[in-house]
């Protein structure tokens, strides 16, 4: 998939292009504590495309002054963008920080849209003229807040994607990801599962761009390791910023089919490890939660016990989510990992017939009939699995208004206990009979 940077001073408007663009998608709320939402990364889509988009003004730099703020953002959109949407203030014309940035993007040869922003109204229009002068032909006038002229910059943008952006995924192969905070040991699990016994390794160079992808093959089954940038190459802006390190997080896990998420036994659980764990959650990967450095503590079945339900409390989102327990360093328990895997991986592409469903469904309705919501009864007709990773469900009712989240979670429990789906997350979708 593309991926589309905005890059511009503060206040041009880039937040507001950017939930323009991506729609209601992001504001979807969900009744589970735990799940936060930073709005730096989004799908959006426009005609027949689909792309990520990244709000690089999100990405906070710390306190640095503008310029170098905006060098930063600029350098990020560099890096990660197919093409990148320089946004500018149409009330204030170009600034120096303005030319500053143009210069960097000019120099990196990516394709840039150039739009022009707060073009309220038509008369605004004659002053496009003045931003030729940037040297990315031609200016789109924009305006965020009344939703004008975003369709021509789209297509302008969507015309600069680069046109072999198929990257191969095979079918067979697992693909994960490992993730959390920096220090965790991601960069030393990868190291000790990749030393392991009866492991065949080899590297897949600049599948996307500065990643470096790892092959492994383990008793008959492919797996690559989807690297999580800055894992290997150290240094830059990548680890040394969260919001970062967030965004080289993102990309992985979207190509993953199952996503690991370190947790450090040192250090305990922090805030930002439940921040991480939402992404993954959010984007419906399968999830194992991996505990590393558990040689330090004491490291007994009570203790596993204890620290587990410490980790249940802290993500009741992924309840699904099977806890390991290892250490990258002494290799102690690690080949715990790659079984949990395959049965994470097995699971999110699993599909259940929709006779046998069927049955389960009908069998939990009896033990706990539909609620009514103002005297309306929900009737739930029948249900099917209409997709896999994550394993999404249809379920045919009356009106879907009167399928209450506690229902449907219900519904799911149900579903969970008759076919398993440890280690993946399921959707379940109330859809109005015809
Ligand atoms: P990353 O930033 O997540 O890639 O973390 P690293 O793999 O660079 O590890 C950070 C530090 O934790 C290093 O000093 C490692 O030696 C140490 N470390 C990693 N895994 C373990 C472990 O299982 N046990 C102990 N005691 N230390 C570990």
């Amino acid at each position: 998939k593309s991926v589309v940077a905005i890059v511009g001073r503060p206040n041009v408007g880039k937040s507001t292009i950017f939930n323009r663009l991506v729609g209601e998608r992001i504001s979807i709320v969900e009744d589970v504590p735990g799940v936060t939402r930073d709005r730096i990364y989004a799908q959006a889509e426009w005609l027949t495309s689909t792309f990520n988009l990244i709000d690089t003004g999100g990405i906070e730099i710390g306190d640095e002054p503008l310029l170098v703020k905006m060098r930063q953002q600029a350098e990020i959109a560099i890096d990660e963008a197919d093409v990148i949407i320089f946004l500018l203030n149409g009330r204030e014309g170009i600034t120096a920080a303005d030319e500053e940035v143009a210069k960097m993007l000019f120099k990196s040869n990516k394709p840039v849209v150039l739009a022009v922003n707060k073009m309220d109204n038509p008369e605004m229009r004659e002053e496009i003229y003045e931003y030729y002068s940037l040297g990315f032909g031609e200016p789109y006038p924009i305006s965020g807040s009344h939703g004008l002229g975003l369709g021509d910059m789209l297509d302008a943008v969507v015309s600069k994607f680069p046109t072999d952006d198929t990257e191969e995924v095979e079918e067979d192969t697992i693909y994960f990801s490992l993730i959390g905070r920096p220090n965790v040991g991601k960069s030393s699990l990868v190291n000790s599962l990749l030393n392991e016994e009866r492991v065949i390794v080899s590297e897949i160079e600049g599948t996307t761009r500065d990643a470096i992808d790892t092959r492994l093959r383990k008793d008959d089954q492919d797996f690559v390791i989807i690297d999580t940038a800055g894992m290997r190459k150290r240094g830059k802006v990548y680890e040394s910023t969260e919001k970062y390190s967030v965004l080289r997080a993102l990309k992985a896990i979207e190509r993953s089919d199952v996503v690991l998420v370190l947790i450090d036994a040192e250090t305990g659980i922090r805030e930002q490890d439940k921040k991480i764990a939402g992404y993954a959650h959010d984007a419906g990967r399968a999830i194992i939660i991996v505990v590393n450095k558990w040689d330090t503590v004491e490291s007994d079945e009570k203790a596993m016990k204890q620290f587990e339900t410490k980790v249940r409390s802290h993500f009741q989102f992924l309840d699904y989510a099977p806890v390991v327990f290892l250490s990258a360093k002494t290799k102690k328990r690690i080949h715990t990992l790659i079984p949990a895997i395959k049965v994470a991986s097995e699971n999110h592409a699993k599909r259940i017939k929709t006779n046998v469903l069927n049955d389960v469904i009908m069998d939990a309705l009896a033990v706990n009939p539909t609620p009514t919501v103002k005297g309306r009864r929900l009737k739930v007709l029948y249900a099917t699995q209409v997709s896999v990773k994550p394993p999404s469900f249809a379920v045919f009712v009356n009106d879907p208004d009167l399928m209450h989240f506690s229902y449907a979670r219900f519904l799911e429990n149900k579903i969970r206990e008759a076919f398993g789906f440890v280690g993946t997350p399921i959707k379940i979708f109330p859809r109005r009979r015809q």
